[in-house]
């Protein structure tokens, strides 16, 4: 029998080559950071995906992880990480939205440490051992309602939010520290605009950066 091409250890469609191509797309979409890009490259994006979709894992596209839910487009995550860092000083970043942990296990080797909220339990069950699984230990994650962020461990240096807002929620901004960044997808399904809040000492800028497209930012339980 002849192997089919595309097997999850690396070979075929989840190869090194076809990793390169997925990065060279996302540079000539204007990706510019070398760590983001690496990172982009080394993260095995078809474990977050089922092993039915392996084969499509190094596509720049969203796919369905179940429960409703998607992983987030690779040039999306790009774009976001690359926006956070941007002149990143800071430590502590709280991400709403765990889902299968893409953009988390992105981002951690570049930052000390991610606070990290997912409203579906069972989803942030498997994403902790998957994390595990991938020698990524600077997560710590709670199950709960990103409206109310996670205050113990604020304010943080960065906020990075994976669902889309209808407005920018309240508590976050609290939770942000002075001169900290949040990149949030704000608006209603279809015309949603990522954008990046500064808060500054009395007042806050808003940037968009483009427009995107997210599963909504649910509100309570
Ligand atoms: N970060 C993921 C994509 C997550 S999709 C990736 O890298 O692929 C958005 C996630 O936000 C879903 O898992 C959804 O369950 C979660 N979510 C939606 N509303 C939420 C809320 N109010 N609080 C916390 N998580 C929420």
């Amino acid at each position: 029998m002849i192997e089919p091409q595309g097997g999850i250890q690396g070979i075929g469609m989840t190869s090194k080559r076809t990793r390169d191509r997925l990065v060279q797309r996302l540079r000539e979409q204007g990706i510019r950071s070398e760590d983001v890009l690496n990172q982009i490259r080394n993260v095995p994006r078809h474990l977050f995906v089922d092993e039915a979709l392996a084969s499509r894992a190094y596509e720049d596209t969203a796919l369905p992880i179940g429960l409703g839910q998607t992983i987030s487009q690779p040039y999306v995550v790009a774009r976001m990480t690359e926006a956070l860092l941007d002149g990143f000083e800071g430590e502590t970043v709280l991400e709403i939205g765990t889902g299968c942990g893409y953009q988390t296990a992105v981002l951690a080797p570049l930052v000390k440490k991610i606070y990290t909220v997912e409203r579906i339990p069972e989803l942030l069950r498997k994403t902790r051992q998957r994390l595990r699984d991938l020698d990524i230990y600077n997560v710590q994650f709670r199950p709960g309602d990103g409206w109310e962020g996670w205050r113990k461990y604020g304010p943080y240096d960065a906020i990075i939010v994976a669902a889309a807002a209808s407005e920018i929620p309240e508590k976050l901004l609290q939770q942000l520290a002075p001169d900290g960044r949040m990149i949030i997808p704000v608006g209603p399904p279809g015309r949603q605009d990522l954008a990046m809040v500064i808060k500054k000492n009395d007042h806050c800028e808003q940037v968009s950066l483009e427009p995107v497209s997210f599963v909504p930012l649910v509100k309570g339980k």
